[in-house]
């Protein structure tokens, strides 16, 4: 998660309050505002200074609660995105246990020789064809038939 979103909640209201604390007490405008009457005789762009001073904390205010709201903004997707990444996590997780179980089904849907019809090798358990020569180990109803055509 983005540092610079995951605590602008209470990072976000804090600026705001403190801003408008400095704003309604004119805390700010009467800190900054000697350091330019020292240097500057009052004309027209003193007054534009004056009244950018008197409402920069209003400014600072507005962009805290942007920031606020961005943050929220993130965090929703970033969750939405989580949750979704879960939840395709949950589905391919579900799909393996669902083709392990298919495949034991298939396993057990058939009967299989104890001994391969081809070499003669034993049947290794749970295996489907001759561990030796890879013949299928499945009695299929025609290898019966063959059998059968045999005696
Ligand atoms: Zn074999």
């Amino acid at each position: 998660m983005n540092k610079f979103f995951k605590f602008s909640l209470p990072i976000g209201i804090a600026g705001i309050v403190l801003s408008l604390i400095l704003y309604a007490t004119n805390g700010f405008y009467e800190l900054v505002i000697p350091l330019f009457e020292k240097t500057m005789d009052d004309g027209p762009a003193f007054t534009v200074i004056d009244n950018l001073v008197y409402y920069l904390p209003l400014f600072f205010a507005a962009l805290f609660l942007a920031y606020v709201i961005a943050g929220q903004i993130y965090m929703k997707k970033y969750h939405e995105k989580e949750e979704a990444a879960k939840t395709g996590k949950t589905i391919e997780k579900n799909e393996a246990i669902k083709k392990e179980l298919d495949e034991k089904a298939e396993y057990y849907r058939h009967k299989y020789y104890t001994n391969c019809p081809k070499c003669g090798a034993v049947r290794v358990e749970n295996t489907t064809a001759c561990s030796f020569c890879g013949t299928s180990l499945i009695i299929t109803k025609s290898s019966e038939e063959g059998k059968a055509e045999v005696k």
